[in-house]
């Protein structure tokens, strides 16, 4: 750190925080292909945590690409940084008390791997939203595959750019074969422990 910055200790903390909002703050990061089904989840379970009274923050990658991460492109080191700048955002929505749910590609592990160190254990949950590269393909919900395929886009994940699937996820979701209320069910399973104050 730069030997001029002072990190201030502000009177109200974390935890104050945590207590007047009644849980335990959470980031559950969501990766996997473009149309595996990460906003489609991370937007219904934020539904199911709202209507239980939890108090929710969704960020996804079109979000950031548009407004604080613009500057950015696709390449490798570029997509390092959207991830790099999305994981300290996480950071500070946590810190306010927040359950963030993060639905972003994130196709590199070292990557996701330096998010989860921003974090203490059982504040980070890593869900490997999986669907076959075909099924992706398929669906095609925002026509990328198609603009990848008429050369249009390039590097597009899964095609002309890695995806390196998580070793050790958390939950791991198979959205080809399991429906949207079971996946939330799955997660809810998982979180809620973790979420009550
Ligand atoms: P991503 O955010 O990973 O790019 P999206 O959620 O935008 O993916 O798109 C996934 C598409 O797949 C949506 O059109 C969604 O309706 C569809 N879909 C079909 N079955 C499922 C499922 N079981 N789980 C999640 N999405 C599904």
């Amino acid at each position: 750190m730069n030997k001029n910055i002072f990190p201030h200790e502000h009177k109200v903390t974390r935890n104050d925080r945590s207590k007047l909002l009644g849980q335990r703050p959470i980031v559950i990061w969501f990766t996997g292909l473009s149309g595996s089904g990460k906003s489609t989840i991370a937007g219904a379970l934020e539904e199911e945590l709202s209507k239980r009274g939890f108090k929710t923050y969704l960020l996804d990658g079109d979000m950031l690409r548009t407004g604080l991460n613009k500057d950015l492109g696709f390449s490798d080191s570029e997509r390092t940084e959207n991830i790099r700048r999305t994981g300290e955002v996480c950071r500070l929505l946590h810190d306010a008390g927040l359950a963030v749910l993060a639905a972003f590609i994130s196709p590199f592990r070292k990557d996701r791997q330096l998010v989860r160190e921003l974090f203490g254990a059982n504040e980070f949950i890593e869900i490997f939203v999986n669907a076959p590269l075909e099924v992706c393909m398929d669906r095609d919900p925002k026509g990328l595959y198609r603009k990848s395929k008429d050369g249009q886009v390039s590097s597009m994940t899964g095609i002309e750019s890695a995806y390196e699937t998580p070793l050790n996820p958390e939950i791991e979701l198979r959205t080809d074969q399991d429906s949207v209320v079971d996946s939330v069910g799955k997660i809810i399973g998982k979180i809620l422990p973790l979420m009550r104050a």
